[in-house]
C-alpha cells in the first residue's frame, strides 16, 4: 500500500484512494497496534479534532479537502485456530490485513468460507461497512462477531453478527455507528467441509473445467476462478481509476418489480428471500446507451456499466455530475432511482493554505 504525502499540517490522500482523485487531509497516521490507535484517539479528542479511519480507499469518492485527522489502520495480525476435531478453525485478523491476502492465505491452506469473495480490494476491517460480497457469498455469513473501538472515547467492545444488523450492502456501520467506531478484528469460521458456492454465473463450469477429473474441487481451485472471471470483467483499479461497482443493485417490492418487468420481460432480476425483487442495476445503465460513456476525464467501464472509471487527472466534479446523468436516465426510462455504493468523505472547498 503506497503511503501518502505527509506533512505536520497536510497529507495528499491521492494515493489512498483507488478512483485516484487528488485529495488532502489535514493529518494522516497508521497506527502499528490496537493500542497505538487508542492513543491516537484520544489525542484527536483531547485536540478537538475530527478522526475519519480509511482502509484501502477503494469504496471511497474523496473531495479534495479532509478537515480531519485520517487514520489507517496498519495492525494487520491473523490466527487461525482449529476446532479440536480440527474440521473448522476461529480465524481471528485485524483491521489492516489485506482481504484478498486473507482469501487466499485462508483457501491455500484448504479452508472453506471466502473464497468466492477473492480478488476484493480493501482491508479487512473496512469489510463489514458495507458487508462486502460476491458471487453468492457476503461476510456477514461466516462472521462470528467484531470488535469496534469508540472514536469518542477509545473504548472497545465485541459486536456480534446479529448486533451488526448486516444486509444488502449494508450494516450498522453505515447506521448508527457511522464514522462512530474503528473496528480493529473480526473473528469468523472457516471449514474443511467442502461447501463450494458456485451457482453464480460460469463459476461452476470454470471450476469443472480446471478440476482434473477425479479429483476434488478446493477453496483453491473456486477462489482462482473467481480472480479469472473477475479479471475478464472488472479494470484493475491499479491501471484504471475506479470504486468497483458505483451503485447497489436496486430492490423493489413484488408488485413494483411485476410491473417494471411487463414492460422490460429481459431484465435480469433476482426474487428474495422476503419477497422483493433485486434488479441489475448495470443492465439498467446499459439500456440507456451510456455503457461506455465518457465524460471528460471520467466514463462508465465499457465491460461493466456498473464502474465508473477516472481516465487519470479528472476532478471529482466530473465523476459526481456523470454519477448523477446515471441516476437520472435510469429514472427517466424505468422510474428506479439508483443508490451510489461508494461513501462520499470531505468538502468541495479548496485546500486551506
Ligand atoms: C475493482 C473493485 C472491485 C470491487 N468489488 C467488490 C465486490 O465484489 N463486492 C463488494 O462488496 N465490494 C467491492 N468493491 C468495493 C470495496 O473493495 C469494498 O467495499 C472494500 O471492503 C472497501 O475496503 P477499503 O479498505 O478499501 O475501504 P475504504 O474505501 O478505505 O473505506 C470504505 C468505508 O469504510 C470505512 N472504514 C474503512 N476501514 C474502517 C475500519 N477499520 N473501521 C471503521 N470504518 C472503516 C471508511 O471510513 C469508509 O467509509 C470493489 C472495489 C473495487 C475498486
Amino acid at each position: 500500500m503506497m503511503a501518502p504525502d505527509k506533512s505536520s499540517t497536510r497529507a495528499s490522500l491521492t494515493a489512498c484512494n483507488t478512483l485516484g482523485f487528488a485529495a488532502t487531509a489535514r493529518t494522516f497516521s497508521e497506527p502499528r497496534s490496537v493500542a497505538e490507535a487508542r492513543r491516537q484517539i484520544l489525542d484527536s479528542r483531547a485536540a478537538d479534532e475530527r478522526l475519519v479511519v480509511i482502509g484501502g480507499g477503494s469504496n471511497l469518492v474523496l473531495l479534495p479537502w479532509l478537515d480531519a485527522h485520517v487514520m489507517r489502520p496498519a495492525f494487520e495480525a491473523m490466527t487461525i485456530t482449529p476446532a479440536a476435531d480440527g474440521r473448522t478453525a476461529t480465524v481471528s485478523v485485524e483491521a489492516g490485513k489485506r482481504w484478498h491476502a486473507l482469501v487466499m492465505e485462508l483457501a491455500t491452506a484448504g479452508w472453506w468460507g471466502y473464497e468466492n469473495l477473492a480478488l476484493i480490494p480493501g482491508c479487512c476491517g473496512a469489510a463489514p461497512i458495507q458487508n462486502i460480497g460476491a458471487y453468492g457469498v457476503e461476510l456477514a455469513d461466516h462472521l462470528l462477531r467484531l470488535e469496534v473501538m469508540s472514536l469518542e472515547d477509545g473504548s472497545t467492545r465485541w459486536l456480534s453478527r446479529e448486533e451488526c444488523a448486516f444486509g444488502y450492502r449494508d450494516s450498522l456501520f453505515k447506521g448508527s455507528l457511522e464514522h462512530r467506531v474503528l473496528i480493529t478484528r473480526l473473528e469468523f469460521v472457516v471449514t474443511r467441509e467442502a461447501t463450494p458456492q458456485l451457482a453464480y454465473g460460469d463459476l461452476a463450469q470454470r471450476v469443472n473445467a480446471a478440476t482434473p477429473q477425479g479429483q476434488a474441487i478446493t477453496p483453491l481451485s473456486v477462489a482462482n476462478a473467481v480472480i479469472a472471471t473477475r479479471s475478464e470483467k472488472l479494470p484493475d483499479p491499479a491501471v484504471l481509476g475506479n470504486a468497483g461497482s458505483f451503485f447497489k443493485n436496486p430492490q423493489l417490492a413484488a408488485d413494483e418489480a411485476r410491473e417494471l418487468l411487463a414492460h422490460h420481460p429481459t431484465l435480469p432480476h433476482y426474487p428474495q428471500a422476503d419477497g422483493s425483487v433485486k434488479l441489475a442495476a448495470g443492465w439498467l445503465i446499459d439500456q440507456c446507451g451510456l455503457k461506455g460513456a465518457r465524460r471528460g476525464h471520467v466514463g462508465v467501464h465499457d465491460r461493466q456499466a456498473l464502474v465508473l472509471v477516472h481516465f487519470g487527472g479528472g476532478q471529482v466534479s466530473e465523476l459526481l455530475a456523470l454519477a448523477q446523468e446515471v441516476r437520472e436516465s435510469v429514472h427517466a426510462r424505468f422510474g428506479v432511482w439508483l443508490e451510489q455504493e461508494p461513501r462520499v468523505l470531505g468538502e468541495m472547498a479548496a485546500t486551506p493554505s
